[in-house]
């Protein structure tokens, strides 16, 4: 027995864990990557200790919906900035989607492709959607085979010509196999008629921010989740619908969930921080669909949380260029937020007066909902003894603005550049490396795994 030999690789020390069950003071132990001790005044000793005083430790945050778009359209984002923002902001684990990568992953070949710059390129680990489109009823199976962690369609006009939207026929078709094959059905949940209509109602003479919201009212959402809905109680798919924007939305998954329907509903941090007149205000950046809506409803939002009929929250990251996000006609403008880096953040500060009711929520909507409904075992989600060390330090700061320049993502375009923060995440540990340190980016020497579903036992 060596005298040098520590108990533990890390402890962090004085800080609140928090988790769904609540807030507790305790030292947290890491050893071999995995939670090995949770106490009040935890004994032993530790190679290092990390004083986590005045700050809150949560399970890291799993984002099951970014848009990374590398391999094809790399120069939107890519892989190894978008994940470094993402650690920046808590997360130690994305969900990358189909597009806009390009080609979309549509069959195993792609997935495979995508899967092999994860791992040479994340800071974190990841998992990978495989895409549901009317060309790839038939790459269902080899999709689950490979790893994929559900499957995305969209309902209306994705904007990605090589990404087709299903219509009804081909999204019944897609969730009787998927049912079969056991994956997790992802829907962009609009109405394609009813926005198209709106569309050409609305694009007149003012082609401005105002008249872009109005051209996608709350119906559209609204119709395409009956219908998604629906299909999920013909063909006992498990369905989870994507950035429900809506209280009205939500209200109708609730309803649907009473009457036995597996579906989990999504939102993003955008429709929780932001309302129709931020749209006017931030312009392009703002830009997404469904749209973010009112002041009223972005509260109701909240509600909704707080009575917990919402399931997970993901970032929806979906950047691009910024000669795409400027331009006089705001329907022409390339839609989609630029959000990994501090959305998830952003929450705790808007909540930091209410952290003993809303963070435990929170965590649970960020982290161990996100890994029962993927299926990503025991080890994630948790801080739990024996669980995987994942997990971000929320520190609360002086107020202060954001700034383009502290943005680690590809272009310095985010929806949230000027607003107030009042917390500043400190450290991300993924596995139990250091991902992100004292407000920097660690080489960590993280391999990056791939999550995929666990079978129902695991
Ligand atoms: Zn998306």
């Amino acid at each position: 027995m060596s005298a040098m030999a520590s108990t533990f690789d890390i402890i962090m020390r004085g800080g609140w864990i928090v988790t769904p069950e609540g807030l507790r003071r305790e030292d947290l132990a890491i050893a071999d990557g995995r939670v090995a001790a949770r106490l009040a005044n935890l004994a032993g000793d530790a190679s290092q200790v990390i004083d986590a005083s005045g700050s809150y430790v949560f399970p890291g945050f799993i984002d099951a919906h970014v848009h990374f778009n590398e391999p094809g359209r790399a120069d939107w984002e890519g892989l190894a900035s978008g994940s470094a923002a993402l650690a920046a902001g808590g997360g130690t684990c994305f969900f990358d989607m189909p597009l806009n990568s390009e080609p979309p992953v549509l069959d195993a070949v792609r997935f495979h492709e995508k899967e092999a710059l994860a791992r040479e390129k994340a800071h974190t680990d990841f998992a990978l959607w495989g895409g549901l489109t009317p060309a790839n009823l038939d790459r269902l199976a080899e999709l689950r085979d490979a790893g994929a962690i559900g499957l995305k369609a969209f309902m209306s006009e994705s904007g990605i010509a090589s990404f087709e939207r299903v219509d009804e026929p081909s999204l019944r078709a897609g969730m009787q196999a998927a049912a079969q094959l056991g994956l997790i059905v992802a829907v962009h949940a609009e109405d394609n008629g009813l926005a198209a209509r709106h569309t050409a109602e609305k694009k007149t003479a003012a082609r401005d921010a105002r008249a872009y919201l109005a051209s996608r009212p709350v119906e559209v959402e609204l119709a395409a989740i009956r219908e998604a809905l629906s299909l999920a109680q013909e063909t006992g798919c498990a369905l989870h619908i994507v950035h429900v924007s809506s209280p009205e939305g939500l209200a109708l998954i609730a309803d649907a969930k009473k009457r036995g329907l597996n579906v989990s509903a999504e939102t993003c941090p955008h429709y929780l921080l932001l309302n129709e007149d931020d749209v006017v205000r931030i312009g392009a950046p703002a830009k997404c669909a469904p749209p973010i809506r009112d002041e009223a409803r972005r509260r109701a939002l909240w509600e909704a949380l707080r009575a917990g009929i919402l399931d997970t929250i993901g970032s929806d990251h979906s950047p691009a260029p910024g000669t795409m996000k400027t331009g006089d006609d705001f329907f022409a403008i390339w839609g989609g937020i630029g959000g990994v880096q501090h959305g998830f953040a952003l929450l705790f500060s808007e909540t930091l007066d209410s952290a003993e009711r809303d963070w435990p929520l929170l965590s649970a909507l960020l982290s161990r909902n996100v890994a029962r409904r993927f299926r990503l075992g025991r080890r994630k989600g948790s801080l739990d003894v024996g669980s995987d060390a994942d997990l971000a330090i929320v520190t609360p700061s002086e107020p202060r603005e954001i700034a383009a320049s502290e943005l680690l993502t590809r272009h310095p375009i985010s929806a949230y550049v000027g607003r107030r923060s009042r917390v500043r995440v400190t450290h991300t540990l993924v596995r139990g490396r250091a991902v992100w340190s004292d407000g920097r980016l660690v080489d960590s020497h993280l391999q990056p795994r791939l999550l995929s579903p666990q079978s129902a036992t695991s």
